[in-house]
Order: C-alpha cells, then structure tokens, then sequence
C-alpha cells in the first residue's frame, strides 16, 4: 500500500504537491481538518501566502492538531510559506507561525527584484541532491539556525533545505520542477511497512 501523505489544503500549491505525492510513490490526502491527520506517514505544509494560510489555521483550528502531528515523531515538510509556518519566528510582516524550527524566517528575503528565480543547489549538497534544481517564488530565507537544525543543501551559499529531527523545510518549490527527491524524503525507505 503507498504511504499516505497529507498535503495543508488552506491555500497554496496543494494541487502540485499531490502530483509530485504521486509521482514519488505516495497518496495525497488533503488536510483540512483534525481527523484528516489520521493515519498519515508524513505532512506537507505548502507554499502559498503565509499570513492566508495562518489565518485559515486559526479558523480550523489546526494549530495544535499540526504540533501534535510534528510532536509524534513523523515527517513534515514545509515548502516556501510552509516553511516560514514552521520557523520560531519570522520577520519581514510577522505571522503566526507553529514555532517548531529553531530558525527564523526572512518573508520575501530576496525582495522585488528577483521575486522568482530557479538555480541549482550549490555543490557539495547532502544526501544526493547534488544537481536539485530549485524555484523560488517570492522565498524567504531562513537565518540564526539552531544547533539541532542541519543544512542540506544551499544556494548562493544561503541555507536552502534544513532539517531539523523529523521536519524538513525547503525555502523553494520542490513541487514545481519533475525531480522527486524532495518529496521522497517523506517516505519510508523501500521495503519498511508502512
Ligand atoms: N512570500 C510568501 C510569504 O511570505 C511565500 C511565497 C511562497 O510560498 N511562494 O508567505
């Protein structure tokens, strides 16, 4: 049976995310509700607008529901506005955010100029991510990062993919281009039962 993922259904890129759920291997389940979590091997918060998205959170009520998911060990990947969601504090018009990743959150780092960009990660990246292709869509970036929050692959020298125990922030838009390693990430390796 493929792992069942959740994809946050508030706003965003929920509809590219479960095809590149699909492509990976997964089931896209789309997340509005408590119950909706149940079951689930991992959860996607996606990009989209963050200060939307955090005010749908406050009237669903998902806030805790999502620390719950987080707390229980399972992989959650916060991609763009979803990864600003998951950060200890943002800045640049402040939003509510799960507090989660021990980084803070620069909204729209890259200001107008470059507002959307594509690059490749920097060499030397982990866990074969070397040559991942990476879109930025109006991206923050993600600074002062704890000691327990690992750098997996950068841009231009800037942290662009983090991990922090079981949460994974990408500060672009893994669901955007073909390549499915981000989203691979989420899943048990092939052969365990999920
Ligand atoms: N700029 C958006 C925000 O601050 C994020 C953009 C995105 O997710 N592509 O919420």
């Amino acid at each position: 049976m493929p792992a069942r993922v959740g994809i946050l259904a508030i706003q965003g890129d929920v509809e590219a995310h479960a095809t590149a759920l699909a492509a990976a291997g997964a089931e896209a389940v789309q997340v509005l509700r408590e119950k909706d979590l149940d079951g689930l091997a991992g959860l996607i918060l996606p990009g989209g607008e963050s200060t939307t998205i955090s005010k749908g959170m406050d009237r669903l009520g998902l806030w805790e529901p999502v620390r719950e998911f987080a707390a229980s060990g399972r992989p959650v990947l916060g991609t763009c506005a979803g990864a600003i969601l998951l950060a200890r504090e943002t800045v640049h018009h402040p939003v509510p955010t799960l507090g989660l990743l021990d980084a803070v959150a620069v909204r729209n780092a890259y200001g107008t100029q470059v507002d959307s960009f594509a690059a490749p990660v920097d060499p030397g990246a982990r866990h074969d991510l070397e040559g991942l292709r990476c879109v930025f869509i109006r991206a923050p970036q993600l600074e002062q990062l704890g000691p327990g929050v690992e750098v997996y692959a950068r841009v231009d020298g800037r942290p662009v993919l983090v991990r922090q125990a079981n949460l994974w922030a990408a500060t672009f838009h893994p669901e955007l281009t073909a390549d499915p390693r981000i989203h691979q990430l989420l899943l048990p390796p092939p052969g365990q039962l999920t």
